[in-house]
């Protein structure tokens, strides 16, 4: 598989440093050690692996994932254990400095809900939640990201939201400012594990499943083109760019979760390519 190889070579650093058979357990980990990153890597095949004593998954050829909280703690501890070997590591994390940013104009009804629509949020919010929690074995998140619409970044991961005035929960995705009906495509394999239209503060609302419980969520969609149960493949086309759910004007937010944790997607995807209009 090109991908790992490609991974591999870009771990001789981590590889080349470890020297006694319990630290060859590690044998790669890409990614930064950075609040919201997110890392990919490969252990000896059949090892067990614990990020700060929580047993992760660990794919046929040894693949991981891991993610970090926006607000993970300073040390994480990465544990690869085989038989009678055990190997492990305490990395530091970095800190982020989050934003404060104040959004005006959204629908006033979006920022102080009524009894119905909370409670209605409250049962979506469930229905998210489940559709986070699928267990799916593959190892489709070791392909190399893409953004899955290109154009300008008008909001970031992590940074601290008012809304109309009103101190409301950080912001957990990338927003990409395009008109309405501008194409979004699949940033790389996956499930489709929830497709709806209407959702109170998200609006069209598409999570895809990239295996090893690393989702993406894609957030006030106009229209969406893929339905719950379909494989897709990277680059495919899912929905379109709109400014449904709580929204000031049309973009696309794109999140990423690995298990209870929010990640930062575009730990993944590197700096926004050129676009044209
Ligand atoms: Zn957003």
């Amino acid at each position: 598989m090109t991908a790992m190889r490609l991974l591999i070579a870009t771990c001789l650093v981590v590889s080349a440093s470890v020297s006694n058979a319990s630290e060859d357990l590690l044998l790669a980990l890409k990614g930064e050690w950075i609040q919201g990153g997110i890392l990919r890597g490969q252990v000896v095949p059949g090892s067990e692996v614990r990020v700060n004593d929580e047993a992760i998954d660990v794919g046929p050829q040894g693949e991981i994932v891991l993610g970090l909280g926006r607000d993970e703690p300073e040390t994480v501890l990465l544990n690869v254990r085989k038989g009678e070997q055990s190997w492990s590591k305490r990395y530091p994390v970095a800190r982020k400095d989050y934003k404060i940013q104040r959004v005006e104009g959204v629908p006033q009804q979006t920022v102080t809900p009524s009894a119905a629509q909370r409670e209605r949020s409250r049962k979506e919010a469930e229905k998210v939640w489940l559709a986070r929690q699928t267990q799916r074995a593959t190892t489709d998140y070791m392909q190399e990201f893409q953004w899955p619409v290109l154009g300008p970044i008008s909001g970031v991961y992590g940074s601290q939201r008012f809304y109309n005035g009103e101190p409301r929960r950080p912001h957990y995705g990338v927003d990409v400012a395009r008109p309405t009906g501008t194409k979004v495509v699949a940033p790389a394999a996956g499930l489709v594990t929830l497709a709806e239209p209407d959702l109170f503060y998200s609006g069209g609302t598409l999570i895809i499943d990239h295996g090893h419980r690393l989702t993406s969520t894609f957030l006030h969609l106009s229209k969406l083109h893929v339905a719950v149960g379909q494989a897709v493949e990277q680059g495919d086309l899912i929905g379109e760019v709109g400014a449904s759910g709580r929204a000031t004007g049309p973009h696309l937010d794109w999140r990423m979760n690995w298990r209870d944790r929010r990640v930062d997607p575009t730990t993944l995807v590197g700096p926004m390519p050129e676009w044209q209009e």
